[in-house]
């Protein structure tokens, strides 16, 4: 078997870059907004216009992607501003999204500016895969004008830490041999799976380091961490079994997500947004008549660190029962207790029929939760959404921004 090759391709400051990039090109200004302190900022009245992307300058300056404008500003008091654009993102990234799949036999997107490209097994075709990279990097920036950062190793995990090395347009490697030089003494908080509030626990432990959680005996995380412990251990030692899988085309893939006006921190109000979130989406599944059998958690937190989770369901299906039982496991597998300002959920491997593995006891049950799912559906449909709402939802009156996927 080939040995398994992952990168992930990142692009740096992309909202910014996209920006700049449409300024000069576009609209044929003369500033580089990339050579001031500049950032992207916005939503002023749902999120109190917070940074959303930095030039380097502005850096430089002491600013934070996802703090307020306001403080920002008192950094760096002759900051220039420029409005998020969406419809130019959504544009730029699928331009960048056909140019990896130009190369690799499977990408997933991952976000708006990253994509995990599953090479393995292209040596054949493209020889050493690390000056590969250089070329499909390079390509970017000639056909595209903007740069992005390349992560290579054999897992999504690796691959992801790798990309996030020195910026901007390089080639970085972590292989499991190249562990104990580039993974294991960066601060245990840049494990990809740590949130704030673990890394603090896991300092209170003593664990400063990627390196010290690696070899801190598993029994003693999980007995601070449960199942989440063995989780973090594996991270570690740079153990990732999720698989880079084949971006579903748009209208085979269905998602929702959320970015709450105020960050929740209870698992209760959580829960209820993934309920509401898993109805939208399951829905959708609903009117187009498919099933899916993968179900995927996000978890964006304050600083914008954004996490996910996927597992598969036992059988294809498409009841927000079965949707939001798989996701609430993913939820609590996922979420360290630090406050969440996004929450998704997203499904995936879509199908048009229904192969059940019925068996004796669930198949009532099933046809219960179908039934009912179709009715609520019907109704929903005639009288609009609000026409039928689960009882935990009454009391609910938080005013979200919705972002379909
Ligand atoms: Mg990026």
């Amino acid at each position: 078997m080939a040995k398994p090759v992952i990168f992930h391709i990142d692009v740096n400051s992309a909202f910014l870059s996209w920006e700049a990039h449409h300024r000069l090109h576009d609209l044929g200004e003369t500033l580089d907004i990339r050579t001031i302190p500049a950032i992207i900022g916005g939503d002023k009245e749902a999120r109190h216009g917070i940074v959303l992307a930095k030039s380097t300058l502005a850096k430089q300056c002491g600013v934070i992607t996802g703090e307020p404008i306001v403080k920002a500003l008192q950094k760096c008091p002759n900051l220039y501003i420029a409005k998020p654009n969406h419809t130019l993102y959504l544009e730029r990234s699928r331009a960048f999204m056909e140019l990896l799949r130009r190369y690799a036999p499977v990408v997933e997107q991952f976000s708006i500016d990253e994509a995990f490209c599953d090479m393995t097994g292209t040596e054949g075709l493209y020889g050493d895969l690390v000056a590969f990279a250089h070329k499909i990097k390079d390509d970017v920036r000639e056909e595209l004008g903007f740069t992005v950062n390349v992560g290579i190793s054999v897992n999504r995990l690796l691959a992801k830490t790798a990309s996030d090395f020195k910026k901007p347009d390089l080639v970085h490697t972590l292989f499991p041999e190249e562990l104990p030089d580039k993974f294991w003494p960066l601060p245990v908080g840049d494990l990809l799976y740590v949130g704030h509030s673990t890394a603090e626990r896991l300092r209170a432990l003593g664990i400063r380091t990627i390196g010290d959680l690696a070899h801190t005996d598993k029994e003693i995380l999980v007995s601070h961490f449960k199942k989440q412990g063995i989780f973090l251990h594996e991270a570690a030692n740079g153990i990732d079994t999720a698989l880079v899988s084949d971006e579903p085309s748009a209208s085979k893939s269905y998602g929702n997500s959320t970015t709450l006006p105020a960050d929740v921190v209870n698992g209760a109000e959580a829960e209820r947004i993934l309920l509401a979130l898993c109805e939208k989406v399951g829905a959708r599944i609903r009117k187009d008549r498919a099933y899916i059998s993968m179900v995927s958690v996000t978890i964006k937190d304050t600083d914008l660190k954004s996490r996910s989770r996927q597992g598969q369901l036992a059988a294809p299906d498409n009841t927000t029962e079965q949707i939001y039982s798989a996701a609430r496991k993913l939820f609590y597998e996922l979420w360290d207790g630090s406050p969440i300002r996004l929450l998704g959920v997203s499904t995936g491997h879509v199908t048009d029929d229904a192969c059940f593995q019925y068996d004796l006891f669930d198949t009532g049950k099933r046809e219960k939760l179908s039934k009912l799912n179709a009715a609520v559906d019907e109704i929903r449909t005639k009288f609009g959404t609000s026409a039928l709402k689960r009882a935990c939802f009454l009391e609910d009156d938080t005013q979200k921004k919705d972002n379909d996927v």
